[in-house]
């Protein structure tokens, strides 16, 4: 039950495919059973043809029936704009409408309506609440909710928002691995260096973290938003396809239907292989031949062949595992642990590879469905106690401001410490400069802004000019841009950095008005200003 003195707080594991709820009793940290008994609940919202909500496993049953009404795959989308180029590089893989929010971001069709993605996250949340709060006998309105340690500031503050709208008040957004740092590593008086390689439903992260006592410091961080379980069941599928293919002359990616059956089919075959040699791949009644008779899918598979379909994408993840010890010019000898996180490294392929790649088998005994979440409630847990749980983390993906050419100037380093202050003066006005200056923030490891996130834009006046800015980044990766403008009395005035194409024509509408009521016929830097920075998000076009 619900420790009387502090309000009930949990901790969240918001994935992909599954979301799990933890909660600490005694400084035991244990999950919360579903209404269902299962200790997971698929990350899945649909409306049934009633018109009803519905979430978790009954979400997911409507997958087969009613995909394009059945929301999965969020969490590689939300906090996203949807012209960026992830957005539409992702758009024909999912089954349900995806279209352009109000504010640029992408959201997507559901039950008729436009949602957004934090809503659609916080419909699995709530849900996530009332199990809780049933489960614990009381209420629950606080919480710490884990994200890839590769989100970004926008992503962040998505996750954030959908706990809100859940009617959490989230106390903590927490990197996924250092959550199952936490879970292994906690209160067990260690002094040593881990490695946290997690390979989920969507995403792959790997962090290398120095753990002493309950000081949990990330050395290096990396990994990818687009390498998980997904592509590892999509490999299955194609494969599948061109053997039906050859074998029947029938395209089966033709039928919605057939490929909803197949998608559930070959994820069971992947699992299922993890603990067996070979399965049966089988779907009666698949389609109909030409004379309409029926057709079923019948297709032995075995480990060896999945391993075979899958094995470059496992490559890739111990390239990204290199890539981040190389960076930070971290021997591998220094790595005491090995934790493998994330319902996709349960693949025998997986595990014998870090087996093999660092020489030392991984740790077993910290659940990889269960950890992130265990993690999140004991962080949640020790806030605001006399022998909290410290966190040193870094930035893993870097923040910058667009140069003119459209290169991406860098301000915040990758695998800087976080929280961080970092400043630069901003060159000073010159003669024929209008009276105001705009400065776009990006957040990407590329070097040119068109592969980086878009966060936001600054518009800055006359008198902002030559004087410094700063970006803070908080111990929570959230990012807060605050300019020292010059006139009068030094003045720090804060900066929102997540102007949207609403707020900016908001601003401008405000502007105009402004301008008409003091009779202003020039054209005003400031509005000019906006309209470009409103042309910039929507790629162009004026709307
Ligand atoms: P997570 O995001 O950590 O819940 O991981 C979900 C992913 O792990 C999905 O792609 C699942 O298909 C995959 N997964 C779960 N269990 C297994 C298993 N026993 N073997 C292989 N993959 C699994």
């Amino acid at each position: 039950m619900p420790n009387n003195e502090r309000p009930a707080i949990v901790g969240i594991d918001l994935g992909t495919t599954n979301t799990c709820v933890a909660y600490v009793r005694n400084r035991v940290a244990r999950v919360v059973p579903s209404d269902k008994g299962a200790l997971i609940l698929p990350s899945v919202v649909s409306v049934d043809g009633k018109g009803n909500l519905v979430v978790g496993g009954a979400a997911k049953d409507q997958l087969l029936v009613n995909p394009r009404n059945t929301i999965w795959g969020a969490k590689r989308l939300i906090g996203r704009k949807f012209n960026s180029r992830t957005v539409q590089e992702i758009k024909p893989y999912f089954s349900y409408e995806i279209v352009e929010g109000p504010q640029g971001e992408a959201a997507v069709m559901l039950g008729g309506k436009v949602h957004s993605l934090p809503q659609i996250s916080s419909y699995v949340l709530a849900h996530i609440k009332t199990v809780a709060e049933t489960f614990l006998g009381g209420e629950v309105a606080q919480a710490v909710i884990s994200v890839p340690a590769y989100y970004n500031d926008n992503q962040r503050q998505a996750v954030k928002e959908a706990g809100r709208l859940a009617g959490f008040d989230v106390k903590r957004i927490v990197n996924e691995p250092t959550a199952a740092a936490l879970a292994y590593g906690f209160n067990r008086g260690l002094d040593q260096r881990i490695l946290v390689y997690d390979l989920g439903g969507g995403t792959f992260d790997v962090s290398v973290l120095d753990l002493q006592g309950n000081v949990f410091e990330v050395v290096a961080t990396g990994g990818d938003t687009f390498l998980g379980g997904l592509d590892f069941d999509n490999r299955l599928i194609d494969y599948v396809l061109e053997e039906f293919r050859r074998e029947t002359k029938i395209d089966l990616a033709q039928s919605p239907i057939a490929m909803q059956r197949l998608k559930g089919a070959a994820e069971n075959a992947k699992m299922d292989l993890s603990l067996l040699s070979n399965v049966v791949l089988e779907l009666p009644f698949i389609t109909e031949d030409k004379r309409g008779k029926p057709v079923t899918l019948r297709l032995p598979l075995s480990r060896e062949r999945l391993n075979a379909l899958t094995s470059d994408l496992v490559d890739k993840t111990f390239a990204h595992c290199d890539r981040v010890l190389a960076e930070k010019n971290i021997d591998p000898k220094s790595i005491a642990e090995i934790l493998l996180v994330g319902g996709q490294s349960r693949m025998p392929l997986v595990q014998g590879r870090a087996h093999q790649h660092f020489g030392r088998p991984p740790r077993k005994g910290v659940h990889p469905d269960e950890c992130v979440a265990l993690g999140a409630a004991l962080l949640a847990d020790s806030l605001g106690a006399a022998d909290a749980v410290r966190l040193v983390d870094v930035l893993s993906i870097p923040i910058g401001i667009a140069l003119p050419g459209g290169r991406l100037r860098k301000v915040l380093e990758k695998n800087t410490a976080i929280p961080v202050q970092k400043s630069f003066r901003l060159p000073p006005a010159k003669e024929d400069d209008p009276p105001f200056r705009e400065v776009d923030i990006f957040q990407g490891e590329a070097d040119g802004i068109v592969d980086c996130e878009y966060l936001g834009t600054l518009h800055l006046p006359t008198d902002a000019f030559g004087q410094r800015v700063n970006f803070l980044l908080d111990s929570e990766c959230l990012l807060r841009v605050t300019v020292e403008a010059a006139a009068g009395a030094p003045k720090e005035m804060v900066l929102a950095t997540r102007d949207t194409p609403a707020s900016l024509r908001t601003a401008l509408a405000e502007e105009l008005e402004r301008r008409r009521l003091q009779n202003d016929q020039q054209d005003s830097g400031r509005a000019v200003g906006l309209m470009a920075s409103i042309r910039r998000i929507w790629g162009g076009q004026e709307k």
